[in-house]
Order: C-alpha cells, then structure tokens, then sequence
C-alpha cells in the first residue's frame, strides 16, 4: 500500500529516501533552503558519494524579494556564491543541480511550448530506486504548515513508481535537458567532470578528441555554454580542467584537460 504522509513524517521519509538510495537520488522542489542542501549533501556523502544526486529548482532569482534592492542583492549574492560552490566538481562528486528557470530564461533553448512549462514547475517530488515521495512541501527551511504527501514503493507500487519515473523522464527531464532520455540516465554510472568555465559538475565529454575540436561546446555546463556562445564562441582562456576540476592557467576552449591528466583522460577515449 502507499503510504499518507503528513507534515511531521514528509522530512523523515524524504530523509529515509535519501539515507538508503544505492543508485540515485532525485529531488524536484521549486524552492530550496542553503539548510536543506546541506542536510541532503551530508546524508547522501554520509551514505555513500556515488549515489547520484540531482536537485532541480528555481534560481535565486525566484527565492527573494525584488522589493528590497539592497537585501536582496545581498541574499542573491550568498544564494548565488552557495550554488556555486556545493555544485563545484572538486566539492560534492555525483551531484548535479539545476537551475530549472535560468535555463527557460535564454530564448536559444526555449520553444513556446517550453515556455508555458517553466511557469507550470510547481510540483515538489523526491524519490529514488525504491521510493517515490510526492508532496505539498517544498525542500525549504521547515515552518509549521498543513503539508500532505504521499508515498509510493517500487516493490509494493510497482505500476505507479514506474510510471511515476516515466513521467520524470519523458517530460520532465526531457524538457529541462531538451534531449530524450531512457532509464538508463537513472541507472548507469555516470563519469562526471568539471565545467572549464565555473568549475560545476556536468557529465564527462567522451566523445571530443585530445584537442576539443570536434565538441568543444561540451566542456562547458549549459549556462556557460551560453556565455560563451554569446561571446562569439571564440577559444577562450579557461579555468579549470574538464578531467579532474583543477584550477590550471592552460586551460582553454580548444585544451579543456591539463597535460597531467592526458593520459588519463586518453584512456577513457573509445579506441
Ligand atoms: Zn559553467
Ligand atoms: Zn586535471
């Protein structure tokens, strides 16, 4: 059976879901608290740093009021300098964070249709290989509100997990990645590197040459790449290496990976 969950039980499942994942983690709730991150960082490293966790959310653009210029300048900034550091490749491996709104907000990655899906992100779910949470609640500091949820188990639930996971990867992560995903984008191991530019987590490029000519787009994460690309998508000096997220000053587009991970990096090519 599926369980009800009320306000009192819906952080100590989703703390349960997150404690016993083996494969992955993924976390989708509009808005998010720097406490909540931290508490789902520390029990999935505490469980084991190779369950792959992804947590969609609106920027912080959407968390605080315009209204007050100088606090929320000042709230941005710490929500911003935050995001990028837990997001960092040298930080917290096997984690992806996605600012779902900013990817929506540049009109090269947007359809109409995609459009009117930014403004319908509203719903909040938690779930991994074995559980499916659905809830009022949001992934922010916790108040006392009326929040009801429920839960789902993959082994009980079978027919509804599974279409619950299809729902994430057909529309939902379809949309947000605007590419189709399978099942397999759960379940496989990823090889994960680091953004050239900022340093975040994205998947390892295995596909471009030594030299990053044939893809160099894809050493960048997507809000980078739009920088980029907005820049004249020239070879630019770059900061950290696409391998191992080292800072290194040889770095650049067309060079994404340091000499001294060469070798390395040389091996993972398909021969
Ligand atoms: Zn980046
Ligand atoms: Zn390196």
């Amino acid at each position: 059976m599926a369980k009800i969950l009320t306000e009192s039980d819906i952080f100590a499942e989703i703390e349960n879901m997150v404690s016993s994942a083996k494969k992955f983690i993924v976390i989708i709730s509009p808005y998010v608290s720097i406490e909540m991150i931290n508490r789902i960082l520390y029990l999935r490293n505490n469980n084991s740093s190779d369950v792959f966790l992804q947590i969609y959310c609106l920027s912080a653009y959407k968390h605080f009021n315009f209204s007050d210029k100088e606090k929320f300048d000042k709230e941005k900034k710490t929500f911003d300098d935050y995001f990028r550091e837990i997001s960092k490749f040298k930080n917290n491996r096997n984690f992806l964070l996605h600012p779902v709104d900013v990817l929506y907000d540049d009109p090269c990655l947007l359809d109409s249709s995609e459009m009117g899906y930014r403004s319908l992100f509203h719903c909040k779910c938690f779930f991994n290989e074995e559980r499916f949470i659905i809830s009022s609640m949001n992934l922010s500091s916790r108040v006392d509100r009326c929040e009801l949820g429920i839960l789902f188990y993959m082994l009980k639930n079978k027919k509804i997990y599974e279409s619950l996971i299809s729902w994430y990867l057909d529309f939902f992560c379809l949309k947000v990645h605007g590419e189709k995903y399978d099942k397999s984008y759960l379940f496989d191991r990823h090889k994960f590197g680091a953004c050239i530019r900022c340093g975040c987590n994205i998947f390892f490029n295995y596909k471009f040459n030594v030299y990053g000519i044939e893809h160099k787009s894809e050493s960048y994460c997507k809000l980078c790449y739009i920088d980029w690309g907005l820049a004249g998508a020239k070879n630019c000096k770059e900061v950290y290496c696409h391998f191992c997220g080292n800072e290194n000053n040889s770095i650049c587009t067309l060079l994404p990976v340091e000499r001294s991970c060469l070798d390395k990096y040389r091996s993972l090519l398909p021969s």
